[in-house]
């Protein structure tokens, strides 16, 4: 499993983790000028890692998608702990 992180450029929302089979990574607008995508990482870790540095860059929050029409996976989770299945 891979993930990818989303930053909203103009703070609309919160920097998010996806799960990289994500409808919204897979349909997203390749030449958006607002949002910007980062990966795919190999490990939630890595993912994690990028998120936190963004928002800490923005002094805004980070957190995985608890949108239910994307990764479910990661609305699942707490604490933005997840498990990694190989
Ligand atoms: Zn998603």
């Amino acid at each position: 499993m891979k993930f990818v992180v989303y930053e909203d450029e103009k703070n609309a929302s919160d920097t998010k983790i996806h799960v990289a089979d994500c409808s919204y990574y897979i349909n997203r607008k390749r030449n958006a000028k607002s949002t910007k995508w980062y990966g795919p990482y190999d490990t939630y870790n890595s993912a994690r890692k990028t998120a936190k540095k963004i928002a800490k860059d923005k002094s805004s929050p980070f957190r995985n998608s608890k949108d239910p029409k994307c990764c479910k996976l990661l609305s699942k989770t707490k604490r933005g702990k997840v498990r990694e299945s190989a």
